[in-house]
């Protein structure tokens, strides 16, 4: 069986690995964290920086195929481990989920709507990107932003320099606020064939910017659910996609409108655990390896509630809970806002 290197130890990396397992392959990774939630369950753990060539060269030619579970690996890493071996999903589609400018341009190009938006870099362009967008707006990082970090909300255009300081100097995108009445987001897989297969359209709940609940099925009429699913797999094809993508959407009264994509497995899919037969870790590994796309169709309706922080303390609870399995990603930690695991309850 082919070996698989995982760029990245969090927790995705870590179910990732479990489901390679699952399949008979070898997961090797990639992280700097010696303690990070991956590196326990992982045949190999390179423990070092990205700009550690030496290690990033060990590390590729220790694998027959690298992906990853986080978005912002550095450039030059990502230049010296593609000239190794492929890297999947591939350069252009993390190039274009990095950037928020190039991610709207890109899902604009293709026609599907995203908010209005500008890019901003001094407080010029605010000024006229708040005149053309007008307020509730939000102000995000152009790049490194998740969970809500890195954002600031306009409630009026007199909010804007307080909102621009926040972005650090950093470059940021003003996006209209999108008055939506719900969020969903659709997990896809493309194969290495080029065959699409998506799972049902979760409906998500966000608490403080940090995902809180998925649960699915969401609660949309059938005609949007496939809307949604259609506009994953344009966004797939688009990019010659091969793996497994989150794609964040907002329903309005006006229709579907794309809020970002993931170009990885998402917390938002973590359903698929105990909802499907194959779930999203091990479809992600299925296309990454070159396997047929297993079937993702849904047998339960399943809540998922991520345990943030000192939620932790529910699990001796939750642990006698009916129809619950418990995720924990071995974190030893639980600081405020950070993800220790997960539960899913079949409804
Ligand atoms: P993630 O952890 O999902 O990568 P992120 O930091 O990239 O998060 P976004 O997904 O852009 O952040 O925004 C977080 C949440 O803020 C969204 O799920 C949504 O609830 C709200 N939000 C973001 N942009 C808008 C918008 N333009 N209009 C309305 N709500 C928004
Ligand atoms: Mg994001
Ligand atoms: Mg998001």
């Amino acid at each position: 069986g082919a070996t698989i290197g995982i760029l990245g130890g969090g927790q995705l990396g870590r179910m990732l690995a479990m489901a390679a397992a699952r399949l008979g392959l070898r997961a090797h990774v990639f992280e700097p964290d010696p303690q990070a939630p991956a590196a326990a369950l992982c045949a190999r753990h390179v423990c070092a920086p990205y700009s550690d060539a030496d290690a990033l060269r060990d590390f590729a030619q220790g694998v027959d195929v690298l992906t990853y579970e986080f978005e912002n690996i550095p450039t030059d890493a990502l230049d010296l481990l593609e000239s190794l071996r492929p890297i999947r999903p591939n350069r252009r589609a993390l190039a274009t989920s990095q950037d928020r400018v190039i991610e709207k341009s890109f899902l604009n190009e293709i026609g599907l709507d995203t908010a209005p938006w500008a890019p901003v870099a001094t407080a010029d362009d605010l000024a006229a990107a708040i005149d053309r967008i007008g307020t509730p707006a939000i102000l995000k990082t152009t790049r490194l932003g998740y969970d809500g970090k890195g954002q600031a909300r306009l409630n009026t255009p007199e909010d804007a320099a307080a909102a621009l300081a926040a972005m650090g100097g950093q470059d940021a995108v003003l996006e209209g606020f999108v008055p939506f009445t719900r969020e969903i987001s659709v997990i896809a897989a493309r194969g290495l064939d080029g065959s699409v297969a998506a799972f049902d359209p979760g409906e998500n709940v966000h608490r403080d910017g940090i995902l809180h609940t998925t649960r699915v099925p969401a609660a949309i009429p059938g005609t949007l659910a496939s809307d949604a699913v259609l506009i994953a797999a344009r966004i797939l094809n688009a990019l010659d996609y091969v793996g497994v993508m989150g794609v964040e959407l907002f329903v309005t009264p006006g229709g579907l409108i794309v809020n970002e994509i993931a170009p990885r497995v998402h917390n938002s899919g973590h359903w698929t655990q105990q909802g499907c037969a194959v779930d999203q870790f091990e479809q992600h590994i299925r296309a990454v390896a070159g396997w047929p796309l297993g079937d993702g169709a849904r047998h339960a309706d399943v809540e998922m509630t991520n345990l943030i922080g000192a939620d932790v303390e529910r699990v001796p609870e939750l642990a006698r809970a009916a129809k619950t399995a418990i995720h924990l990603y071995g974190k030893a930690e639980a600081r405020a806002g950070r993800k220790m695991g997960h539960v899913n309850r079949i409804l």
